[in-house]
């Protein structure tokens, strides 16, 4: 077979290789391996939005590290690492509570590379212009490959603007804790946090009576002097319980606040931080969830008693970013083996990717996925330390919409990727069935979908600048696309018609999901209009924003009969 381009949407290109032979002779027509690729050379929208966003400068240290996530090597330990998944271990051999995590080999050299890359704080630790983008990128190529490790990555880059606010309220962060977090040498030894080289920050605040409404948590705090405090209670969901703190909320005498709990205390001894189970979970197989009860467990105030949500709310807009960078890197991920497994494969005498609907199939997965890339490293930029207020205030609605959007779409795209490639696509080996079972996490938690909408709809009626951040930013695109401009109009409409601060409740609630949709779909719409080939723009334009966000459940008209329905199903 010769070097032949196939029909790859927005100028893809692809080569095919020479397939494998099956024992007999014939041609097996079977593609060749996909990984051994760089992900950061082989991707022209990474590339030129992270170029375009500000982070131009890493491109060598992202160009290295594309390399390593896409070699065979990253793939095999990613598969590893999700079928061994990690064991708990309750006790030591002599009886002794230990409440430790084992974890296979496979986990921790995927996770020294990663902390090697600075994933859980290169925009801390060496901060400039752009540091969130890079690092947005390098996460997404992460997210293409293995999202387990991600987990406690995102929650420890998360923390740090949280420990850093509050680090003259406990002098122990700022010597202890904050070097430690900044550091890139992985170390899983349990140890008190002075005598290890690194540290991991995990969260914990979801209780089994409830995950999104966190006010309802029952944990209790009692002062016990200077700062520190005595929890009592539980957490329903609390992952990566191996990381060597977690910021948790509990209930103290002025109300729900935040606390740092460490795993081991200053003077050596475990804190009572009990793991009764690790969660058996549908994906992220390779990460440890678990449900913990605290028994007097050892915390330290963070902000003042009652501040606790307020405290915490600047760790979950971070962690909410991470959820839209790793769900655009899902789905990347994914529809670049579609792609693959169709340039090399034929059916009834034709390359797949010659065919006419599969051409359709695969170009609306590479406009989805060029879209969603757009729009994640263009938020990144947003959470820039230089970013304007106007920068600021565009962050606090798309973060929510996106959120929403994004992490939505992602089981979706991976479920069509999956189909391209047939019956390969549903075996293990392919890789595809992990990112599928991957696929709805992000959706669920750091603010579950509806929550996210709900946030949108606040944030239009309520916040006058970031819903002027969000027309200015749409306004960089107009007269580009005439179905972009009519789009803009609507959402314009719409954002002016939630009126004023109705309180919660209102019969907006009920088109919410509309309305977050359509802020997402207008964001990709502008952002493709702008810095997209024609080809890929147009086709966005066409086929997303006359549906205005109803590319999803939960998007019936407004004065559908929701409660009839429901009671006749
Ligand atoms: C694998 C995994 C790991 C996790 N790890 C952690 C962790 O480390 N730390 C941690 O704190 N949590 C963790 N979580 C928990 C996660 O954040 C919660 O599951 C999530 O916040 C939802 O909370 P819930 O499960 O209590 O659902 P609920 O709060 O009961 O929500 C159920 C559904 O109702 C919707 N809903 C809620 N309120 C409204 C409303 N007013 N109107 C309309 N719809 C509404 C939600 O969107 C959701 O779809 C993890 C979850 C998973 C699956």
């Amino acid at each position: 077979m010769t070097a032949h381009e196939a029909g790859g949407a927005g100028g893809t290109v692809i080569i095919t290789h020479p397939g494998t032979r099956d024992p007999g002779g014939g041609d097996a027509n079977q593609p060749p391996a996909f990984e051994g690729r760089n992900l950061y050379l082989s991707d022209r929208a990474l590339r030129s939005a992270a170029e375009r966003e500000g982070a131009a400068w890493a491109a060598d240290r992202l160009e290295a590290w594309g390399a390593a996530m896409g070699s065979a090597e990253t793939y095999a330990l990613a598969a590893r690492a999700n079928r061994f998944g990690p064991e708990l271990k309750t006790h030591d051999r002599f009886g002794n509570r230990i409440d430790e995590v084992v974890s296979d080999p496979a986990w921790h050299l995927l996770m020294t590379a990663a902390m090697r890359e600075g994933e859980h704080c290169s925009p801390w630790a060496e901060p400039r212009a752009g540091a969130q983008v890079a690092r947005a990128a390098a996460y997404l190529m992460h997210a293409e490959v293995e999202n387990g490790t991600q987990c406690p990555l995102t929650m420890t880059y998360a923390a740090m603007p949280v420990l850093r606010r509050h680090q003259d309220a406990v002098p122990w962060l700022a010597q202890s804790w904050i070097p430690k977090v900044l550091a890139r040498d992985y170390d899983p030894r349990t140890l008190p946090v002075a005598d290890k080289t690194s540290a991991l920050i995990g969260m914990g605040m979801t209780e089994r009576q409830g995950g999104s409404d966190v006010r309802a948590n029952t944990t209790r705090a009692t002062a016990a002097g200077n700062g520190e405090y005595r929890l009592q209670g539980h957490k329903w969901f609390f992952s990566a319980p191996m990381c060597d703190a977690h910021l948790v909320l509990a209930q103290a005498a002025g109300g729900l606040s935040c606390f740092l709990l460490p795993r081991i205390l200053p003077d050596g001894t475990r804190n009572a931080v009990r793991i009764n189970r690790l969660k058996d979970k549908l994906g992220n197989r390779s990460n440890a969830s678990s449900e913990v009860e605290f028994d007097d467990a050892s915390a330290w105030l963070l902000g003042a008693e009652g501040r606790g949500v307020q405290v915490i709310i600047e760790m979950v807009q971070h962690t909410r970013l991470d959820c839209i960078i790793g769900s655009s890197g899902l789905m990347r991920g994914a529809a670049t083996q579609a792609l693959h497994h169709a340039a090399h494969r034929s059916a009834f005498g034709k390359r797949l990717a010659l065919q006419p609907l599969m051409q359709n199939v695969l170009a609306d997965l590479a406009v989805e996925t060029e879209a969603a890339i757009a729009m994640t490293l263009r938020l990144a930029r947003t959470f820039e330390a230089d970013a304007s207020d106007a920068e600021r205030a565009l962050a606090r609605v798309a973060t929510p919409a996106l959120k929403y959007w994004l992490c939505k779409r992602a089981p979706a795209v991976v479920a069509e990727a999956m189909e391209v490639l047939g019956g390969n696509g549903y075996v293990e080996e392919s890789a595809l069935p992990r990112l599928y079972r991957e696929a709805p996490l992000n959706s669920i938690w750091e603010g579950s979908g509806n929550v996210m909408c709900l946030d949108v709809l606040r944030a239009a009626r309520r916040e006058p600048a970031a819903v002027e951040a969000l027309l200015d930013e749409l306004a960089l695109a107009r007269g580009g696309n005439a179905l972009l401009d009519a789009h803009i109009a609507a959402l314009t409409a719409a954002l002016a018609g939630v009126g004023g601060d109705r309180g919660e409740g209102g019969s907006d609630e009920s088109g919410a999901r509309r309305l977050a949709g359509g802020v997402a779909v207008a964001l990709a719409g502008a952002l493709m209009v702008r810095h997209a080939a024609p080809a890929l723009a147009d086709a966005y334009c066409a086929s997303r924003l006359d549906r205005f966000g109803s590319g999803a459940l939960g998007t019936l008209p407004r004065g559908a009969a929701c409660a009839e329905i429901i009671a006749q199903a």
